[in-house]
Formats: C-alpha cells, structure tokens, sequence
C-alpha cells in the first residue's frame, strides 16, 4: 500500500450527518484501522482510496443531500423511495467505479418524467 495522506474536503450542506454514514457506506469496504497518533483513538473516517475517488464520492452524497431527499420526520420522502425503486435495481455488477457510476445515476435529479410518473402513482 501506498502511504497514507490525510485529504481535507469540506463541503457544507443539509443532512451532514446522514451524509457521512451514506459516504462510510459506500467506503466501508475499504477502511482501514488507524489508531490517531494525535488522539490515542481510532477514528472511523481512514480510507484506502485515492483522493479523486473520495472526493467523488463526498460529492454523490452531498449533490444528492441538496435534492432534500428526506422529509421532516428523517424518512425518505415519497417520490425518492419511488425513484430509487426504479433506479437502483439495475446494477449489473463490476468495478467500483461501475458502482459509483450506477449511484450517480440514481442519486440524479428527478426528471419531469419522473415527477409526472410520480404524480400518476399517487393519485392511483
Ligand atoms: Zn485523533
């Protein structure tokens, strides 16, 4: 392994905390134990990834923050529970850059088809 550099990316936006448990989601199959020599503690948030990956990973999970996905009781709202129903079944398997790629997808901003789907669906 190449050794570790500490990458510092800040970017603000609504539900930070849902945001980082979805960002250790979609990392946590590459972290890494490290005990912080400056704390004594272990720190969760040590990746094994390069820097552009996790930056775009910060960003799906952010962009898609800014769409609200979430209503006031915490819960995904209607229309992404649908538009992930219909979005997300298609993963046919690969890279992990195949997967980002796919969640990009399905984190994108509804379409006006998706809205006028949703609408129908609601009223049926
Ligand atoms: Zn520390």
């Amino acid at each position: 392994m190449q050794n570790p550099v500490e990458a510092f990316y800040h970017r603000e936006g609504p539900n930070m905390k849902r945001n980082e448990s979805l960002v250790m989601m979609f990392l946590s199959h590459r972290r890494k134990k490290y005990i912080c020599g400056g704390c004594d503690r272990e720190h969760r948030e040590w990746f094994a990834i390069n820097q552009p990956t996790g930056i775009r990973v910060l960003n799906l999970c952010a962009d898609w923050a800014e769409l609200k996905p979430y209503n006031k009781e915490g819960k995904l709202t209607g229309l992404w529970v649908r538009l992930i129903q219909k979005r997300a079944g298609n993963f046919k398997g690969g890279s992990f850059e195949d997967l980002l790629s796919h969640w990009e997808g399905v984190f994108m901003r509804p379409t006006k088809e998706d809205m006028r789907d949703f609408e129908k669906k609601e009223k049926s």
